[in-house]
């Protein structure tokens, strides 16, 4: 999931960081307009779920808060899992990463429902699939059973690409830095964000985003959501971060995949002016005093739905 092969690692070195390096849209020179006093959250900023962007003002100025689905319950689940072993799989001298802690942790949870459940619990998603069982009308333990399943397939996977990968991987190329780290966007007159994992390939610091959609060709929304987290952080620490790396474990938003697909990308010029560009647009909606018209796609899957319906 987080590991790199030695093929990945090539691509970087020679497609990536090969680009022309010349960034002039750093977070620490940015000054923010404090006078919007609107600071919306960077993955809002991002997201393209809604094409008129109406859940951002339902979910910003309304306070409506999205109802679980079977979608965000994976998502949640999914990150859960995969933090607690990379968390746990690092060796304490300079957040090295040990192939054989992770392959360890990772079993311990493939292998019993229990343990599963427990980790669940430690990082309050129980109530999430509490929730999710009432509204589809599932029992809790079959609910609970096919997550299970589902991620234990999902771990699997990660073990072998681990064990296939790793003699590659060391010399420790890829060190954790930090896991599901809180970032602190209002600098920039953002909201905060969270980053799944800040890892450093050799100088450079790579921000990774662990994705429960399918990709899509450019994936070029997700990049945003990358290009936030790094202007964000340049701003609060003033260390550049030039690397974004996106991992899809999941076939069709449905089955996991063998091996997760991996977008490596450079944080170019381009992506942190949309996304500057882009948060200016979402601002200006926030401040009107309706919310946007209805989408006209897309509404099926959308957690809001019921509230947006009835607004
Ligand atoms: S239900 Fe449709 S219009 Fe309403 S917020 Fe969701 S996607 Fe947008």
């Amino acid at each position: 999931m987080y590991s790199i092969s030695k093929r990945e690692l090539k691509t970087i070195e020679d497609d990536i960081l090969t680009e022309n390096k010349s960034i002039d849209v750093r977070g620490w020179d940015i000054e923010s307009n404090k006078a919007d006093d609107i600071e919306p959250n960077i993955s809002d900023i991002s997201n393209n779920f809604c094409e008129t962007n109406r859940d951002v003002y339902l979910k910003e100025v309304e306070g409506i808060e999205p109802k679980p689905n079977e979608a965000m319950v994976k998502g949640s689940v999914c990150h859960s899992i995969i933090k607690y072993i990379f968390e746990h799989g690092k060796k304490f001298q300079r957040g090295k990463l040990d192939k054989q802690k992770i392959i360890k942790k990772a079993k311990k949870i493939a292998q019993s429902e229990k343990r599963f459940e427990e980790i669940l619990w430690e990082n309050d998603q129980l109530n999430k699939i509490e929730d999710l069982s009432k509204i589809q009308n599932v029992p809790y333990d079959d609910l609970l059973t096919e997550l299970f399943e589902w991620s234990s397939k999902i771990i699997e996977n990660e073990i072998e690409h681990i064990e296939d990968n790793w003699t590659s991987i060391e010399g420790n190329i890829l060190q954790l830095k930090k896991i599901e780290e809180f970032v602190d966007g209002r600098g920039l007159g953002m909201g905060w964000g969270r980053i799944d994992l800040i890892g450093k390939i050799e100088d450079d610091i790579i921000i990774f985003d662990l994705k429960t959609g399918k990709p899509y060709k450019e994936n070029w929304y997700s990049k945003l959501q990358i290009a936030g987290y790094a202007l964000a952080f340049e701003n609060k620490e003033g260390i550049p971060v030039d690397l974004g790396g996106l991992i899809f474990p999941l076939d069709d938003e449905k089955l996991p995949r063998s091996t997760p697909f991996k977008d490596f990308f450079y944080i170019n010029n381009e992506l942190r002016k949309s996304l500057l560009k882009r948060k200016e647009k979402i601002i200006n909606i926030l401040k009107k005093d309706s919310p946007p018209k209805k989408a006209k796609k897309g509404c099926k899957w959308c957690s809001l739905k019921g509230e947006c319906n009835n607004l």
